[in-house]
């Protein structure tokens, strides 16, 4: 049993979809106030009011974690709701799909910005919050894609998601000042409106490759999330936990059809 976190400040960057909204919802359950930061209001709005009528607190705010300003009100907002941040779950990010050969430079800077670009944004707009509180907790969403795995149309996603690791290893050695800890959950094939979108073939085929045969819950990363935000988890920083069913384990296709 870890210890409650009931009564922390949570910030949640994608909160209202997707894996955001599956750990929003278990550290509502835990008691946490949540704070739902996303672009569209009506989904964030509609996350929020679900955990509040399942008996939890959650607000949302609009945020677009690539843009400064934005990122800074949603700070200040969230202090001024719950007069602290203790954990922030830097979780929002996108996955457009295009190959190397059709990825325009343009394409390239999106994805760095709402992926990469948005982690140091939301790291360094909590700096001071955690600085006052004299602790502070940050799980960062990146993925297997990236820092272990190759994917046909992600060159440029993949970097987003080992360049957040680089940043973390670095940004736990400067936060450990603050007695903050940061560390990354790395999912695997999680069951998501965003992948949904990538069609039925391309989730049937995932299961197959998965040997605990079946996509990830959202609530699977919100769990491994929430143990890196308990109290528990204080010694742990700059560190990454999979949760991929065991996706990145297999050699070759034979050593998945044996099982
Ligand atoms: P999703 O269902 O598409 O949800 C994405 C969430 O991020 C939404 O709440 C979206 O809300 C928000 N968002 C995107 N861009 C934003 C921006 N610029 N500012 C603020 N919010 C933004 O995606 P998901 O599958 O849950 O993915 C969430 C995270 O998990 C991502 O970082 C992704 O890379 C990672 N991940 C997912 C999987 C998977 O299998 N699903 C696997 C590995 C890693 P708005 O669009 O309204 O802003």
């Amino acid at each position: 049993m870890l210890t409650s976190i009931a009564g922390q400040s949570v910030i949640v960057t994608g909160g209202s979809k997707g894996i955001g909204k599956g750990i929003a919802r278990v550290f509502a359950r835990q008691g946490a106030k949540v704070v739902i930061a996303a672009r569209g209001m009506d989904a964030a709005e509609a996350t929020a009011h679900e955990i509040r009528v399942a008996g939890g607190t959650a607000i949302a705010h609009e945020t677009d974690v690539s843009d400064w300003g934005s990122v800074q009100g949603l700070v200040t907002k969230t202090l001024q709701s719950f007069g602290k941040i203790d954990v922030l779950c830097a979780n929002a990010g996108a996955f457009p799909q295009k190959k190397i050969v059709d990825l325009s430079p343009d394409d390239w800077d999106q994805v760095m910005h709402s992926n990469l670009k948005s982690t140091f944004l939301c790291v360094k707009a909590c700096i001071p919050a955690f600085e006052a509180a004299g602790s502070g907790r940050v799980v960062v969403t990146s993925s297997i894609t990236g820092p272990v795995t190759g994917y046909p149309g992600w060159s440029h996603y993949g970097a987003t998601k080992a360049g957040q690791l680089g940043f973390m290893r670095t940004a736990a050695m400067e936060l450990a000042r603050y007695k903050t800890t940061i560390n990354a959950v790395l999912p695997g094939n999680i069951i998501t409106e965003g992948l949904q979108d990538l069609g039925q073939s391309y989730l049937d085929g995932m299961a197959k490759a998965i040997p605990l045969k079946r996509l990830g819950n959202v609530e699977d990363i919100g769990y491994a999330a929430l143990f890196l935000a308990s109290k528990e988890a204080s010694y742990i920083t700059g560190q990454t936990i999979v949760v991929d069913g065991g996706q990145t384990l297999p050699e070759s296709a034979e050593a998945i059809d044996s099982i």
